[in-house]
């Protein structure tokens, strides 16, 4: 609470939870979060109108919000959102990873969606101010962190289609064990022919709600081949890989004695993952050449057929790096790297957390302190 006196600025006003919970309670729920299971006891909410622009914040208890029937999101289905983490340093405070990248990118997702930006320092210090009332939440171990989801809501009740001129920013964290909990054991994963996730000028780039919406029935249809995840293809040639489910998609090929880690570019239908874009300069670091390409379907088998590329892994913030064991597809079936967790991918995983945890030193810049 001393803290809180401190970060109770002229932008955010603090109403803290009347019973807050015993610490034998809260290590309770943490002991065994999953992901996205058990959430903290406040959250952070920042109202806008067209009119007012954006008012002053509130961090308050967390718990349900009050939205009128016709509140245009639930109609229409402006909302964004974004993910990020806080992770314990050896030395006990709390670092954010990246977050002014999370703020820019929410903003070109609001633009997508005609929705207002929100200043990315506000953005920041939003999340600053719930790390720091919610400290003890942040687990301990490697591998675990406090996940943060910002997110926006178009609330003006109306019924006329239109970018609305009511939203609301709220801001809420969970705890966050292992994504997958079978934890780094590779997926199965299946090529998706019927369906795509994004098309040239539609919403692929912006993390709004509906692109998730979109994906689900593709992600049953992979569950039902026996399969654990989608892997999308361009929705034009219906042959270059783009994304698997929720994450982006690396590939690991040997090249005249060199190790190269591979990710599709950037064509405006994938989602400009932050992962992705830190791999991408880890894998550097780490002495491998690291390449935007594009790959197709026929690329990735004759590769691994061939012995040209021998690991495939998918990035994301929430599951970090999930190996990719097999492929299948309508047309048939191959194996990477014998279904086991490849060297590179463990590497960079390894690489990626420690610098997050604060095992490793942070050359880049990249962490943030919040306490
Ligand atoms: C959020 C997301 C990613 C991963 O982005 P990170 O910034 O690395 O967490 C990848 N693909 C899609 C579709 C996403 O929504």
């Amino acid at each position: 609470m001393t803290a809180l006196s401190t970060s109770n600025t002229a932008r955010f006003d603090v109403q803290l939870a009347r019973e807050p919970l015993s610490s034998e309670e809260r290590a309770k729920r943490m002991q065994n979060p999953g992901f996205g299971k058990i959430f903290t006891e406040h959250m952070v909410v920042i109202p806008y109108s067209e009119e007012l622009g954006w008012g002053k914040g509130v961090l308050k208890p967390y718990g349900p919000i009050v939205l009128d029937p016709a509140a245009s999101v639930l109609h229409y289905g402006q909302a964004i959102f974004e993910g990020f983490k806080a992770y314990r340093q050896p030395d006990g405070h709390v670092k954010t990873f990246r977050p002014e990248s999370n703020a820019h990118r929410f903003n070109a997702s609001a633009r997508r969606l005609a929705m207002p930006e929100l200043p990315v320092d506000l953005f920041v210090e939003a999340a600053d101010i719930l790390i720091r009332q919610e400290k003890d939440w942040v687990p301990n171990a490697i591998g675990e962190s406090l996940y943060l989801r910002p997110f926006m809501i178009a609330t003006e009740a109306a019924l006329g289609v239109k970018a609305a001129k009511e939203y609301l920013f709220i801001l809420i964290a969970s705890p966050s064990g292992a994504y997958f909990p079978q934890g780094v054991k590779p997926v199965t994963v299946w090529i998706s022919e019927n369906y795509v996730r994004a098309a040239p000028g539609g919403t692929g780039s912006a993390k709004c709600a509906g692109n998730y919406a979109a994906s689900l029935v593709a992600q049953t249809e992979a569950k039902a081949e026996g399969c654990d995840q989608v892997v999308w293809l361009d929705a034009v040639h219906r042959r270059y890989i783009e994304e698997m489910g929720g994450m982006n998609i690396f590939f690991v090929y040997k090249e005249g004695g060199e190790t190269v880690v591979v990710t599709p570019m950037l064509t405006g239908t994938l989602l400009p993952g932050i992962t992705r874009l830190s791999l991408l300069e880890i894998a550097k670091k780490l002495g491998f050449r690291a390449e935007e390409r594009r790959i197709s379907v026929d690329d990735w088998r004759e590769a691994i057929l061939e012995g040209r590329m021998t690991e495939a892994f998918a990035c994301g913030t929430a599951a970090v790096i999930t190996p990719i064991g097999t492929v299948k597809s309508a047309h048939g079936e191959w194996q990477i790297n014998r279904g086991e967790t490849g060297p590179v991918a463990s590497q960079l995983r390894e690489a990626l957390l420690n610098l997050q945890h604060g095992v490793d030193a942070d050359l880049n810049g990249w962490m943030h302190q919040v306490c």
